[in-house]
């Protein structure tokens, strides 16, 4: 059979050519160790990734462990290491217990899965995370969005619900595209009201936010606020992977039932040692998350200045809302030219007509870094602003 008249090749061949002709279309830039740009799109918020320790202690990890797990957690893949981890992340956000998984994408799917089916009645912000959304399909429960971060009609949504249907309301902690963060306290109100369980994934609040770094949750919301509690450990940890933090009879819940937790091979063991060395710089060095304020307090200072479109956020996600994904992608090639990395973000991982640079900063820049984004963000405005 010629693979070219195949129906298959037919249907890839279309698929490209919507997204081409709605100049949708995505490319991998490939980084090499002295890539030359500044980075102001990655997520490592504290500078962690490239941290010697953290790949000393995975390096270390591996030759004790081996390079990888061999097997399943609940077969023998689980690792005193594994074990360690997850009682530090259990010990960090203030809760009995957690569990490992290989990533936050996993993470979600494995927890909506395990938690919910076609009985429950799921409620997700609209701007929550695509891994979120795609959990509740694996869930096959019935699913509504409310209005980011709006309670209200959270409330409304949530009073129409019939009888004694379970209802699990899911929200980002920090909006990964907006960087702006979820009214946790707000939320578990309305939760309480209507019985209602809270999920809040922390993938962006982890590390950064919360007076331990334990996030925009961790031990100022305990379980009887969010019981369900996501964080992901390739953001501001600089390693990877995840963990769902919460009650014992939850986690046993997930050990048993999730079924992206089950069939999977663990985490490899280096990884969760280099966690645990993220764990340790985390609470040994807090000046970390003062120099990242101070970071994002100084770019939002100046950028305002500049007149820039940014968004509410207070974290380390600084949106510049340009609106048309053409200008977009200009603005960050000539950022580019400038040895300047930023994140250009089109439909369909934000709506159509809100692209944006997203820039995220980290303890790791320089002033000199942070000087040259400002000053290339300066030439942009002045050239397509006026
Ligand atoms: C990045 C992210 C994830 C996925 O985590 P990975 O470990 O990269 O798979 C999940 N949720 C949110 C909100 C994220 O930003």
């Amino acid at each position: 059979m010629d693979v070219r008249d195949a129906p298959w090749q037919r249907r890839l061949a279309e698929h490209a050519e919507t997204r081409r002709a709605a100049g949708l279309w995505r490319s991998r830039p490939t980084l090499a160790v002295d890539e030359p740009l500044i980075d102001f799109a990655g997520n490592d918020y504290l500078g962690l990734a490239r941290d010697p320790r953290l790949a000393e202690a995975q390096a270390e990890g591996a030759r004790r462990f081996g390079a990888g797990a061999r097997a399943s957690h609940l077969v023998s893949g689980h690792l005193t290491v594994h074990e360690t981890l997850e009682q530090r992340l259990a010990e960090l956000t203030g809760r009995p217990r957690a569990l490992l998984f290989s990533t936050g994408y996993m993470a979600n799917l494995g927890t909506l899965q395990a938690l919910c089916d076609r009985h429950c009645r799921v409620f997700q912000d609209r701007l929550n995370h695509a891994s979120l959304l795609d959990g509740t399909q694996l869930a096959g429960s019935p699913s509504r969005r409310f209005h980011h971060r709006d309670l209200d009609d959270l409330d409304a949504l949530l009073a129409r619900v019939p009888g004694e249907a379970p209802r699990l309301v899911v929200s980002d902690g920090v909006f990964s595209m907006d960087g702006d963060t979820a009214d946790i306290g707000g939320l578990a109100t309305t939760c309480r009201r209507h019985r209602a369980w809270l999920m809040v994934d922390d993938a962006h609040g982890l590390g950064v936010l919360g007076e331990h770094g334990d996030g925009c949750v961790g031990r100022a919301h305990g379980m009887e606020e969010v019981p369900v509690l996501v964080g992901t450990l390739g953001k501001a940890l600089g390693s990877a992977g995840a963990f769902v933090a919460g009650s014992e009879a939850l986690i046993e819940h997930l050990i048993q039932f999730a079924r992206p937790y089950v069939y999977t091979t663990a985490q490899p063991p280096g990884v969760a040692a280099a966690t645990l060395a993220a764990l340790d710089i985390l609470e040994s060095e807090p000046e970390r998350r003062t120099r990242l304020q101070e970071r994002i307090d100084r770019f939002r200072r100046e950028a305002r200045r500049l007149g820039l479109p940014l968004g509410a956020s207070t974290t380390p996600i600084q949106p510049v809302v340009l609106g048309d994904s053409e200008r977009v992608m200009r603005w960050a090639a000539r950022l580019g030219d400038q040895g300047l990395r930023v994140g250009a973000i089109r439909a369909p991982t934000v709506p159509h007509g809100e692209a944006r640079l997203r820039i995220t900063l980290s303890a790791a820049h320089g002033d000199d870094a942070l000087d040259a984004l400002l000053e290339a963000l300066a030439t942009c405005a002045r050239e397509e602003m006026a």
